[in-house]
């Protein structure tokens, strides 16, 4: 398995400092979500909604990650998360993930909420709320609802305002450089 900091080619990923607890368990957190954030700013240079997201092991090390691919593969189901479920599934040949922590930068979608819960992942980690189309919390609960035949730990916030802001960062990029008319309306989903 790799376990290693992510390739120096990766762009530059924007980090707030939050409150400095030093919980081993939010220190493992962290770490793996600034993985995460690493990988949303290499979709973001590629010209992507900068989501990205680390599938990880019960014993912390990493199974597959994945970046949003939507653009570039032409794919509407190519958010981080499916990118990163599918490639953990492939790796181990197995796709229950019981004993597996996916990381993502933003609050999964009814799409992947759907495919955590899927693929049995046993916790989520979370960045930043989606107020506009979040399916863990913001509006709807997918993995506690009634359709949902598996539970999850679920762990929110972990670097939230930095993965915020990176998608703040993102979408102000895009309105600065896009035609004045004519554009394609704003769409605020990965
Ligand atoms: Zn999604």
């Amino acid at each position: 398995m790799i376990d290693r900091p992510p390739s120096p080619d990766y762009p530059p990923t924007l980090i707030i400092p939050d409150p400095p607890f030093d919980h081993p368990q939010y220190l493992e957190h962290r770490r793996w979500m600034v993985r995460a954030l690493a990988l949303a700013a290499a979709a973001a240079a590629a010209g992507e909604v900068p989501v990205g997201a680390v599938v990880v092991g019960a014993d912390g090390t990493l199974v597959a990650e994945g970046e949003n691919r939507r653009e570039r593969d032409h794919d509407p189901t190519a958010h981080a998360e499916i990118v990163a479920l599918r490639r953990a599934g492939q790796r181990r040949q197995d796709w229950h993930l019981n004993d597996c922590t996916l990381y993502v930068s933003l609050e999964p979608c009814a799409m992947c909420a759907g495919a955590i819960v899927q693929g049995r992942v046993g916790c989520l980690v979370y960045g930043a709320d989606d107020p506009k189309a979040g399916a863990v919390r913001s509006q709807l609960n997918l993995p506690d609802h009634g359709c949902s035949h598996h539970r999850l730990t679920v762990v929110p916030g972990i670097l939230g305002r930095s993965a915020q802001a990176q998608l703040q960062q993102w979408f102000a990029q895009r309105r600065r450089s896009a035609p004045p008319s004519g554009s394609h309306s704003e769409e605020s989903r990965p």
